[in-house]
């Protein structure tokens, strides 16, 4: 209701002022030679209401690219290309443990397939499964698909972050080859690649995190335009993911501290929601050593604890 969201804004402006000291004590990501570039102490926060007030404060005009966030909204379309059966065949259910390139448990599981799809080989498979007749045309699918639920048409690529980690990315070539050799990827690797690599550098804002966010904490219906986006299933699947692991190899930490569904990215950026409520969107490019924003999950650890957010 507006009351809150006023409340919220009342607060946001101090508590994203006092979390933003955490980032010197984080790093920036540059395995992608590009995001080596964000601004280490940006923060920035939009929550956006489903009666469509909202509160912001900080860096939330900052624009970064999705990187894992997008992981979340491919699964969905994947799930809305092929069904359950069809996606689980060919991912697992299972939270790792371990970092989000890990090779170590592709051998594991047979037949070799990855242990989930938020781990980025699980999310290389996903790309693969998307629908359409070229990697143009799974890509313009996916974008189109992301520029709906943001509810904004100007969502693009950031060609920088796409090329640079395109150039650099002998890791999750290697995990693309290894799941060929498993039989689990389909298509020219090259083109599943390119698939990931674009999806991944997608730019948004805040404000567009928290609109895909709303949708999701809506299962599935943007309450902003009435209009059903994804079938409520798929956001269930992707809500559990997001709870178990969403927030790479401290999933069960933030579970604890937040309490709330999320998926964050090696840009700093954090989708997260309070369902039924809330879409939430945070950057801060400063990562403490498990991958996550470090004043990012301090500042969701202190809304949560403020207004009694946890699902548990
Ligand atoms: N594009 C990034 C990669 O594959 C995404 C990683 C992330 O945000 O966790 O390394």
């Amino acid at each position: 209701s507006p009351i809150e969201t006023d409340r919220i804004q009342s607060l946001l402006p101090h508590w994203v002022e006092t979390s933003r000291q955490r980032s010197s004590q984080g790093k920036v990501a540059a395995y992608i030679p590009e995001l080596s570039k964000s601004p280490i102490d940006a923060l920035g926060v939009y929550i956006l209401g489903a009666d469509g007030t909202s509160a912001s404060a900080g860096d939330y005009n900052l624009s970064f690219t999705m990187q894992s966030i997008s992981k979340v909204f491919t699964l969905i379309l994947a799930l809305m290309d092929n069904g359950e059966e069809g996606v689980f065949s060919k991912v697992g259910m299972e939270p790792t443990g371990d970092n989000f390139n890990s090779m170590l448990k592709l051998e594991l599981v047979q037949p070799g397939i990855p242990f989930n799809p938020l781990i980025n080989a699980g999310a290389i498979v996903i790309s693969s499964l998307i629908s359409g007749h070229s990697n143009d045309e799974k890509s313009s699918r996916i974008l189109n698909f992301f520029r709906e639920l943001s509810g904004n048409d100007t969502l693009t690529y950031n060609f920088d972050v796409y090329r640079s980690e395109s150039a650099t990315a002998h890791l999750n070539r290697s995990m693309a080859y290894f799941l060929l050799d498993n039989g689990v990827l389909q298509g020219e690797v090259e083109d599943v690649l390119d698939v990931y690599f674009r999806h991944c550098a997608i730019n948004v804002t805040c404000a567009d995190l928290a609109r895909m966010a709303l949708v999701l904490a809506h299962d599935g219906t943007d309450p902003l335009t009435g209009a059903a986006l994804i079938p409520r299933r798929y956001v269930q699947i992707a809500k559990t993911f997001m709870i178990t692991c969403g927030m790479y190899n401290a999933s069960g930490e933030f579970a604890i501290q937040v309490g709330l569904p999320a998926k964050s990215g090696v840009s700093g950026g954090i989708l997260t929601m309070v369902p039924g409520r809330y879409g939430i969107g945070v950057v801060g490019p400063a990562l403490n050593r498990k991958g996550n924003s470090i004043a990012g999950v301090h500042l969701l650890e202190t809304l949560s604890r403020e207004f009694d957010w946890s699902l548990f």
